[in-house]
């Protein structure tokens, strides 16, 4: 079937909810499925791997570009955040994106805007230590996207674990109808996680970011060697880590899933090894599954 709203090669750009609605409900009115990837823009491979997933699964995919102010505190990147809009519709195009969400901070967050979203149990740990607005703020643009959008399909990376565990659980809580669906992390060459936010180092920081992945890796290896000691396991990842010295740790903590409840003693089933850690400017994420069934398997 064919909609009106999806028949060009290039993709559409739409710039407000009231016509992301519009669009949403004809491409539903001729009977097909929407796939949805919300983003930040600056794509990188990760992205396009998010849009291919979102293609297999849909028959429309809508990528949404959209720095999103409320997940910023006063003292953040909100400003110097990289952006190409340009450079990302191409890159999305040839990804076969048929639409392309931009709305403005201005038609998203009108003058008198006031309803929060919080999941306090699952926003105030880890990254929401360091960054108290910002899940409330993850978990508040994506309803209001969802609702935009009303995508069948919404792909989420799973290098943002937490994020992905809230957005899982407030579509779960608020009834929403739409699956989230979380695709394992896509690294550069040398297991650097892809990110926007990669640009911000200096060489010299970004050779060293290399020991997040390797942390990681040296934690799976001892796991698979009969390792079990949460406690062990995090002074083996926090100790490569420091062998960086433009290595500034946020967080190195292990969690249980879905509710990332601490986790203390021995590991007995897969749980979040995750951390953020700084170099100069850029705050890095990485984590595994440690334990887990299958390897790469998606969440
Ligand atoms: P962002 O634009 O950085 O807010 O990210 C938009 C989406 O892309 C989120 O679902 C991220 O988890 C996902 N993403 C970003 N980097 C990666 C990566 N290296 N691998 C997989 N997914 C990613």
């Amino acid at each position: 079937m064919e909609s009106s709203a999806v028949t060009s090669a290039s993709a559409r750009v739409v710039t407000t909810p009231a016509e992301m609605h519009r669009v949403a409900d004809e491409i539903r009115a001729a009977g097909l499925t929407i796939g949805f990837v919300p983003t930040m823009g600056y794509l990188h491979d990760g992205h396009l791997q998010l849009l291919r997933k979102a293609r297999e699964l849909a028959d429309v995919v809508i990528l949404s570009i959209f720095v999103n102010p409320t997940q910023f505190s006063a003292n953040e990147d909100l400003g110097a955040y990289p952006r190409d809009f340009e450079r990302d519709k191409a890159l999305a195009e040839a990804e076969g994106t048929q639409i392309i969400y931009n709305p403005s901070p201005e038609s998203m967050y009108p003058e008198g805007f006031q309803t929060q979203v919080n999941l306090p149990g699952m926003t105030n740990v880890l990254c929401g230590v360091s960054r108290p607005h910002h899940f409330p703020g993850v978990a508040q643009v994506c309803a209001k996207l969802f609702n935009a959008v009303k995508p069948h399909f919404a792909v989420f990376g799973l290098k943002d674990f937490q994020q992905y565990l809230v957005v899982t659980q407030m579509v779960k809580d608020l009834d929403m109808d739409l699956k989230v669906v979380g695709i394992p992390i896509v690294r550069e060459k040398d297991g650097l996680a892809m990110s926007s936010r990669n640009v911000y180092m200096t060489p010299a920081e970004r050779e060293q970011a290399v020991v997040l992945n390797q942390s990681i890796k040296l934690a799976e290896k001892a796991v698979a060697e009969g390792e079990r000691d949460a406690a062990r396991l995090l002074d083996l990842v926090r100790g490569h880590i420091a062998t960086a010295p433009a290595a500034d740790i946020d967080y190195v903590e292990i969690r249980s899933i879905p509710g990332l409840a601490t986790v203390e003693g021995r590991i007995e089933k897969p749980v979040l090894l995750a951390m953020a850690v700084k170099f100069g400017k850029a705050r890095l994420l990485d984590n595994t599954v440690l334990l887990r069934e299958q390897p790469n398997a998606n969440v």
